[in-house]
């Protein structure tokens, strides 16, 4: 996006990949489909410990920008859940179109091109000289868009990072973020267990919360409200799910005891759960009144189980971590960069894009958005 905005102004602009083929991210993202951008864009969909730092660039480039582009191009599209817009195709028409956008501004793009030294040289009056395996580059201008540390076999790399250092920059911690949580307790063999099961839930972390799907997996908890929650969870915390989110599960358990006494509390519970995650909670938290009628139950079990079903306390041992990680969060503190054009405070004509910097958006097409909006912000000036 910040080639194609610096070659629409005319500017010379070669992009250097040490990739086999560009766009790596955008293929495999949305599950092939790119969420490429949603429709309910805010400054709050961002995590970043300079929080107003993404305003300015996100309000000059908006998702109706990259949406009017997208329609330019006759991509069909649609709005899957939430205002997250997905190509009714492929992903390939999103990397087809910003490549086209690309040869028509002039610009060059040279893959497998891996840098191997930046400086900044004396006798090119200041500019930046690159060492790369298909020789020396001097530039006036140096945007780095490298990304972060998700995925590395999708190009998942700490170049930016050590570039920034270099030139005197802070890191904000970096840590995965958007990412399935592990367990090492019980849970890990009822997630086992529940592999595939996915239910709508509440998830929670300090004040922190999603209403979006949960997801067994042999290796414990994913889906979108997982995965969202992952960004705002720190080692050693516990998360609380509500697996019955639109239901005060005490009030609903206390009058299905006064209508149907006889029957069985896996048999009320199926109603509002898949009967296999209920048979789990079952020989979980009531296994040995399991075949006894609610009238049974006494007032005390059934605020027990009411009490976990509404929040139920699970402590991850760990994430995924960056092998499968959609983001990395933390990053260029943006304390040191200009919010409006991306250039270093410290280093004149060296700026940073996407998401190298400190600014993390939510899962639902927000980081690409972030992608757009920073890239046409330096594209602009650089
Ligand atoms: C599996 C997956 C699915 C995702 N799905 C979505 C989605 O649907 N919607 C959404 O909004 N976000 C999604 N994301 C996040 C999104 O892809 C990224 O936030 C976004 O691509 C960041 O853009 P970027 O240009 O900053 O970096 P990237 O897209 O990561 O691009 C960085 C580029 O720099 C290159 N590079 C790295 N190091 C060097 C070096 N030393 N020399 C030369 N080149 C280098 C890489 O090869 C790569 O081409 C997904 C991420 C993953 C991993």
């Amino acid at each position: 996006m910040c080639a194609i905005t610096a070659g629409q102004r005319g500017r010379r602009v070669l992009v250097l990949d040490c990739a086999n083929k560009p766009g790596k991210k955008i293929l495999m993202s949305g599950g092939g489909r790119c969420n490429f951008t949603n429709l309910y864009v805010e400054p709050e969909n961002f995590l970043s410990d300079n929080p107003h730092f993404c305003k300015s660039a996100l309000s000059r480039y908006t998702q109706w920008d990259f949406i009017e582009l997208v329609r330019k191009h006759h991509i069909a599209y649609h709005e899957k859940t939430l205002g997250q817009l997905f190509c009714d195709n492929s992903s390939k028409d999103i990397l087809e179109m910003l490549l086209h956008e690309a040869e028509q501004a002039g610009v060059t793009l040279k893959t497998r091109c891996a840098i191997t030294k930046c400086e900044v040289s004396e006798e090119h009056n200041g500019s930046y000289r690159l060492q790369t395996n298909q020789g020396e580059i001097i530039t006036d201008s140096l945007v780095v868009a490298s990304g972060g540390l998700s995925v590395p076999t999708l190009g998942g790399s700490d170049f930016g990072y050590r570039l920034a250092e270099q030139f005197g920059h802070q890191l904000v911690p970096l840590r995965p973020a958007l990412v399935p949580f592990t367990f090492s307790d019980g849970f890990k063999l009822l997630s086992e267990k529940l592999s595939g099961v996915s239910v709508p839930a509440r998830i929670t972390v300090s004040k922190q919360e999603f209403l979006e799907n949960i997801l067994f997996t042999h290796r414990g908890l994913s889906g979108p409200a997982v995965l969202q929650i992952s960004s705002y969870w720190r080692e050693g915390q516990s998360v609380q799910v509500d697996l019955l989110p639109a239901i005060a599960c005490l009030d609903y358990l206390i009058k299905q005891k006064a209508e149907q006494p006889k029957a069985l509390l896996r048999t009320v519970l199926s109603q509002l759960l898949p009967r296999k995650l209920v048979l789990e909670l079952e020989a979980l938290w009531w296994p040995l009144q399991a075949e006894k009628p609610l009238a049974e139950l006494s007032g005390q079990l059934l605020e027990d189980i009411a009490e976990k079903l509404n929040s139920w306390d699970l402590k991850p041992s760990g994430t995924e971590g960056y092998r499968t990680a959609e983001v990395t969060l933390g990053g260029v503190d943006t304390r040191d960069v200009s919010s409006k054009t991306m250039e270093s405070q410290k280093q004149p004509g060296l700026y940073f894009v996407g998401e190298v910097l400190d600014v993390t958006g939510h899962l639902g097409g927000f980081n690409f958005q972030w992608a757009w909006a920073s890239g046409y912000a330096a594209g602009q000036v650089v």
